[in-house]
């Protein structure tokens, strides 16, 4: 194939300004899609995507356009998730293309996603250009837009698109534009095979999948590959594009984006990041793959019924190839018997994790309160990184705690600023800067300990502002802090997975609210259920859940059998998310409930 009619490209934008949306008015129109077959945002393949609305693999489809000129291109669309948890998904994609159209909502304005995003595709030299999305809207202000993303951003949109990706307005001109200012593709189709293996995943009948981008040299099926940092080699048993559906073709040659099945049966061996070449041809020099991104936020996940372990375990590794940002090992609780410790890159990336095990793999879980990771200094001079409350060494063993902080930068209309400072001071910021933006948009910057944005920092950000407000971090450094353990003891015993590490001045608070949000958690039992907070042996907090009386259970026998088996199934929905803690019963949200205190 010619080079010179090959574009790659994605679309980069923060979340809910339409880059799904425009996805599907290009597949529409460059006919991969008939309207018939046209679903809803398809590139959004994960049931789980669908209902938030959210992309969350970057997913790639190759299009077929006649432009303006006559000629036909090939153009290679990857679709990148727009949060700030899968900031590593944006940047892997934006390594197999050459340009990004920044898809903005003319009735929002710039976001502190757009401009993360606009900063990753400048770092990987992508030809950026700006498309103003929602005009169709009665709120869209292009002109204003136009005006914020030529100051805010520093790139020329004068003469950005007017789109409306649900109205299929402004189609064809995007995809003029993609052939006119994205670059074709370098590279030498004769060289020996350079290819970025950007993603991987794991497919039930066909093994492992990998996407690759050609950098130089050609891969025909039947050739044999190796993967640079295993060394392994495998042959190349399919090699096809998604069209949008997966089609064979006979080879992919330089500047072309395609997947690879070769028989690869470890979850580790196809590394993302890693280079693809040939065995018999060796490329001289690998590519420079990906920093290895490491988790920062973990929590514990125990199957509800023991017997789920092994299931569970499995699950974890089949996830984990679809997801390399995402770290399992396994751990014991007290509590909670055999589970396994997980990391994630942030919150929503957790929940999705969590939700795709109970719905892909029909597993029930408990998990427990998410934790950052702290450095622990040991008076005899070892160093520890602990990620779970429960491993912390007793106080006298503990020289110094460091813990992770952030550099947030938070957009927000000036009407809240003052709420949005109110907040990074409760949340012990130290502020960086505040800037105008525009006479009416703040970029307020903030350095935060990441322990209080794992916390309830996102939702309480939204709340205040009214949803105005748009968040993107970065991680710094390790901080000396004033921290300790604090443990939730039920009836006398201390239940593990509920411990959590507090800054001290707040552990008074932080005790006090969270045994009586326990307290209103904890059903009745047939006896009185002690909750109580402690630092080492001093008791800071305590409340009681009161006994039921027997009479109101023996209300529930007699009465005819069909009544009694409902209320039989009810009371089996609702032990699912109970855990045995001793002989008390606690419910799911108990383990939580940590989360929720103000
Ligand atoms: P993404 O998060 O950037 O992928 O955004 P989506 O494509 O999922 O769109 C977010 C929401 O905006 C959805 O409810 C879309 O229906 C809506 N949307 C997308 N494009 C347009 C548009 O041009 N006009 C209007 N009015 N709504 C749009
Ligand atoms: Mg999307």
């Amino acid at each position: 194939m010619n080079n010179n009619n090959i574009r790659n490209f994605s679309i980069i934008a923060h979340i809910d300004h339409g880059k799904s949306t425009l996805a599907d008015r290009l597949l529409e129109y460059t006919g991969a899609l008939t309207a018939r077959e046209m679903q809803s945002q398809f590139l959004d393949k994960m049931d789980l995507e669908r209902e938030r609305g959210i992309t969350i693999k970057a997913q790639t489809v190759r299009l077929n356009y006649e432009a303006d000129d006559g000629t036909v291109y090939v153009l290679n669309l990857i679709d990148t998730p727009g949060h700030v948890d899968f900031t590593y998904e944006v940047s892997r994609s934006l390594a197999a293309c050459e340009g990004g159209l920044l898809v903005v909502d003319a009735s929002q304005g710039v976001e502190a996603q757009t401009l993360a995003n606009v900063y990753l595709a400048l770092d990987n030299d992508l030809e950026v250009f700006p498309v103003l999305n929602k005009i169709d809207l009665p709120a869209a202000e292009p002109e204003r837009v136009k005006q914020e993303i030529e100051e805010i951003i520093g790139i020329d949109a004068h003469d950005a698109v007017l789109a409306s990706a649900k109205e299929g307005i402004g189609t064809r001109e995007i995809l003029e534009e993609i052939v006119k200012k994205i670059p074709p593709p370098a590279g030498d189709p004769a060289a020996p095979l350079k290819a970025l293996l950007f993603d991987s995943w794991y497919d039930q009948y066909q093994g492992v999948i990998i996407l690759v981008r050609i950098f130089d040299g050609t891969l025909k099926k039947g050739d044999k590959i190796l993967l640079h940092s295993t060394g392994r080699a495998y042959e190349a048993l399919k090699v096809g594009v998604f069209a949008p559906s997966m089609i064979e073709v006979p080879q992919l040659s330089a500047g072309e984006v395609g997947f690879v099945i070769a028989g690869i049966k470890e979850v580790a061996d196809a590394r993302v990041g890693d280079t693809v070449t040939l065995f018999h041809n060796r490329c001289a020099t690998p590519l420079a793959g990906f920093k290895e991104v490491k988790p920062m936020v973990f929590s514990g996940l125990y199957p509800i019924d023991t017997s789920q372990y092994e299931q569970l375990r499995d699950a974890l590794a089949k996830l984990k190839l679809n997801d390399s940002s995402f770290s399992y090992e396994p751990e014991t609780s007290v509590a909670l018997g055999f589970g396994f410790r997980c990391g994630f890159l942030g919150l929503l990336h957790m929940e999705i994790i969590q939700e795709r095990l109970e719905r892909e793999f029909s597993l029930d879980l408990i998990t427990t309160a998410p934790t950052v990771v702290y450095k622990i200094h040991k008076t005899d001079g070892e160093l520890l990184e602990i990620e779970s409350a429960s491993r912390m060494p007793e106080p006298q063993y503990i020289d110094t705690i460091e813990e992770p902080f952030i550099l947030a930068h938070i957009h927000v209309p000036n009407d809240f600023v003052g709420g949005v400072l109110a907040l990074c001071e409760e949340k012990r910021g130290m502020q960086r800067e505040i800037k105008y933006l525009t006479p009416t948009r703040v970029m307020v910057v903030y350095e935060l300990p990441l322990n209080e944005i794992v916390l309830d920092f996102y939702d309480r950000l939204k709340s205040l502002t009214k949803g105005y407000a748009s968040l993107d971090y970065e991680h710094l450094d390790f901080r000396p802090s004033d921290l300790v353990r604090m443990n939730i003891l039920i009836n006398g015993e201390v239940v593990d997975a509920l411990s959590l590490i507090v800054h001290r001045d707040k552990a008074y608070f932080r005790g006090r609210d969270l045994v009586s949000k326990m307290k209103e958690l904890i059903p009745r039992q047939m006896f009185e259920v002690a909750i109580q907070a402690a630092i080492g042996n001093k008791v800071i907090a305590r409340e009681t859940v009161k006994a039921l009386r027997k009479d109101v259970l023996a209300k529930c026998y007699g009465g005819d059998i069909s009544r009694k088996r409902k209320l039989l199934e009810k009371q089996k929905e609702g032990k699912k998310r109970m855990k045995n803690v001793g002989n008390v019963e606690l419910p799911q949200e108990a383990f939580l409930a940590i989360l929720k205190v103000e």
